[in-house]
């Protein structure tokens, strides 16, 4: 459920316009890193086949999450609906591509946990079951940014 902090990812070219070079000022980072945020989400949700739920995208505070995590995740099944947690962009301490793609990451970690959902859970499978969404979520990832 929660996406523990890792090292970001900064091995990217900006092709995206919305990132195209410069650093926006904070609101407007705030503000672009929603609506990317929102994007990938779309995207990961069809390829994750889970677009029969509805997904929202909360920025939230350092200290809303819990110690040493990035982001988190929580889920009403019968309802289909869930909201994912990331980190608010004005308490990210990256560079603004790195920070989008860290979003990203944290967006397909909880998408994993979100497919495991119906899978019978204890309170002494989760770091196995953290082990394997962190793995699943950085290989998703590795091979979604993979350059031609
Ligand atoms: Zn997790």
């Amino acid at each position: 459920m929660i996406r523990h902090t890792r090292v970001a990812l900064i091995c990217l070219l900006a092709f995206d316009p919305l990132v195209s070079g410069q650093t926006p000022a904070d609101s407007e980072r705030a503000q672009a890193a929603q609506t990317y945020s929102t994007e990938r989400l779309a995207l990961w949700q069809q390829r994750l086949k889970l677009t029969d739920w509805h997904i929202t995208i909360s920025q939230v505070r350092r200290a809303d999450l819990k110690p040493k995590t990035m982001g988190g995740i929580s889920w009403d099944k019968p309802r289909k609906s869930a909201t994912i947690w990331v980190l608010s962009a004005s308490d990210y301490q990256l560079p603004y591509r790195a920070m989008l793609d860290d979003m990203e990451l944290t967006i397909v970690h909880e998408l994993v946990h979100l497919e495991l959902a119906s899978l019978p859970r204890k309170e002494a499978s989760r770091s196995v079951e953290e082990h394997a969404v962190n793995g699943i979520a950085d290989a998703l990832l590795a091979l979604d940014r993979k350059q031609p």
